[in-house]
């Protein structure tokens, strides 16, 4: 299949549209990561989503939307939970999904056969253009192969998807760069299932009541259900085998140069650049952590690209702010293993 490359004018978005009301799939920016689109309502078509990613049948995808209205215009579900509405106001349109029973209108090959779904109102304007022009919500899951880094630009997309699927729209990089918070409103209490743009903090402060799924830093044992079954596979894994260490700063820069050689590289910050005696991929400056999720996945990408690299030192992220976002990538990027220097 030739796979079209499309701008974000009105003709192509135009175009977009129809192949998407076709049963189509689509490559399409959004703020979080690109995104591959096809009419959520249209079981086929999403069937196809799972076969050019390669991504597991039992990986539920998340439902867009271009307002608020379209829940109850397409009947995505039987009742309105009442705190969507507190995050609605202040989160949407924006990098946060949220879970809720479905209605029976969700196909089976959206919801993974969960009794859930996952909505989201994303605020990049190129992907509110498509939904509004093929007026059906688009499932999209990230546009990459299953298990490689999220697409920030078209080009990621191509690289992955190219031939496997109709088009693909360039709008530029992505904003966030990480892919959207995910909550639960499905539960007693509600729950963070993967952090992402919107922080937990920001949550807390209009929910009053939050937890926080204990997979989203620890490694699921292997009899534990994943409350996201995404969180259960590896993710976001460059080649190189990648190793987060846990210790001060100088420490970083000294455990990493003492093992200088052809194969190591850092993923780092700034200012450690001048510092280390290895090739270095950085995520910005040291506390910015808007610019580390921004990075992250296009550095994964670049160490894989250049092939060069073996093993990969970072620094364990922040728990902070958006840094869990990062840190939770980061780790199942590294298949969990920290090194602690802290300890000794
Ligand atoms: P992606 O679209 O690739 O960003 O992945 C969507 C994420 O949302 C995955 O981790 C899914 O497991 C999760 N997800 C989607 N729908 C549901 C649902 N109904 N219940 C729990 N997790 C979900
Ligand atoms: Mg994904």
């Amino acid at each position: 299949m030739n796979t079209l490359l499309l701008k974000d004018n009105e003709k192509d978005i135009n175009k977009a549209a129809d192949i998407l009301r076709n049963g189509g799939l689509v490559g399409l920016p959004t703020e979080t990561v690109y995104g591959l689109a096809a009419d959520a309502l249209n079981g086929k078509a999403v069937a196809k989503i799972f076969e050019a990613k390669g991504r597991p049948m039992d990986n539920p995808l998340i439902v867009h939307i271009a307002n608020f209205g379209d829940i109850i215009k397409h009947r995505l579900v039987n009742e309105i939970p009442k705190m969507l509405f507190l995050l609605a106001d202040e989160f949407w349109p924006g990098p946060l999904t949220v879970i809720m029973k479905k209605s029976d209108i969700i196909p089976d090959e959206v919801s993974a056969g969960l009794s859930t779904v996952a909505i989201r109102f994303p605020s990049h304007p190129v992907a509110q253009r498509v939904i509004k022009a093929a007026g059906v919500p688009l499932a999209a899951p990230s546009a990459n192969l299953s298990g490689s880094p999220s697409p920030t630009t078209a080009k990621h997309v191509m690289n992955d998807l190219g031939g496997k699927i109709d088009a693909v729209i360039d709008g530029g990089a992505c904003e966030v760069g990480l892919e959207s918070t995910v909550i639960t409103l499905a539960t007693d209490v509600p729950r963070v299932l993967r952090p992402g743009g919107i922080t937990v903090e920001q949550l807390r402060e209009v929910l009053g009541i939050l937890q926080v799924d204990d997979a989203v830093v620890h490694k699921l044992k292997d009899n534990e259900v994943a409350a996201s079954p995404g969180m259960k596979y590896k993710h976001y894994a460059p080649k190189a085998n990648v190793i987060l260490l846990k210790c001060h700063d100088d420490e970083y820069i000294e455990y990493v140069n003492s093992r200088a050689n052809n194969g190591v590289s850092a993923l780092c910050c700034d200012e450690d650049i001048r510092l280390l005696n290895v090739r270095t991929y950085s995520l910005g400056k040291r506390n910015d952590y808007t610019a580390h999720a921004q990075n992250l996945f296009d550095m994964l990408r670049k160490i894989d690209d250049d092939g060069v690299s073996t093993t990969v030192y970072s620094r364990l992220p922040s728990v902070n702010g958006v840094g869990l976002a990062v840190y939770n990538r980061l780790i199942r990027a590294a298949g969990f293993e920290v090194i602690d220097l802290e300890k000794d």
